[in-house]
């Protein structure tokens, strides 16, 4: 692990970001946390992670905002709960994880060329424009902005599988699209209010 990993300073710190954190839903207990580690043991994943678990809720309560919201971590989180269940202090591990995902994604902070992120902003994207994911756009949306070489390695696969009829460019859409993005505002404007009158 490189060293700039390794060593934290308070001055880094931005204690705003830990009391949003504790102040959105599912992050209420984040303080509550012992360091137990019992979380980091459970997942299948922290072998991965460039911090574990228990690091990342570390690091979200004294405010390190950056190395949370530019970490592995929160992408490689594959949302199975085990931290959750096992956690004795009963913190919503996973859904602080999502909390920080959706963070990243609105501040642009996300490891670059990584394609988990891309992929959750892109779905987003596509399920407020036509109201259902048309995989061949989504996957080739991904490979355009995170690996061109790869994209031009499919490049046959793909003309293949639209061969066969199996891939499609045509956008897959639902009626009343416009229903559903003044639903979408809706709870956007509702949460962001929300939010507003928690910090008020
Ligand atoms: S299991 Fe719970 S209390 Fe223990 S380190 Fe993880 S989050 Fe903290
Ligand atoms: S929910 Fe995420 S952090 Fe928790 S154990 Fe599963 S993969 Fe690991």
């Amino acid at each position: 692990m490189p060293l700039e990993q390794k060593v934290k300073y308070e001055g880094d710190c931005d204690p705003e970001f830990a009391k949003w954190v504790v102040g959105e839903i599912g992050g209420e207990n984040l303080r509550h946390c012992i360091q137990c580690g019992i979380c980091s043991a459970a997942c299948p994943l922290s072998l991965y992670m460039d911090y574990t678990p228990r690091r990342i809720i570390n690091l979200a309560r004294e405010g390190f905002r950056k190395e949370v919201l530019s970490s592995f971590t929160i992408w490689l989180c594959s949302s199975c709960y085990a931290c959750r269940v096992e956690c004795p202090k009963e913190i919503h591990i996973t859904d602080i994880m999502y909390l920080l995902k959706r963070r990243a994604i609105e501040e642009g902070v996300y490891p670059r060329s990584f394609p988990i992120p891309v992929l959750a902003r892109e779905f987003g994207r596509m399920i407020f424009m036509f109201g259902r994911v048309n995989e061949t756009l989504l996957v080739t949306d991904l490979f355009l902005r995170t690996n061109w070489f790869k994209f031009l390695g499919m490049i046959g696969l793909g003309l293949n599988l639209m061969r066969t009829g199996r891939m499609s460019f045509l956008p897959d859409t639902i009626k009343r699209r416009g229903e559903l993005r003044k639903v979408l505002e809706a709870l956007d404007a509702e949460e962001k209010k929300e939010k507003k009158e928690a910090l008020s």
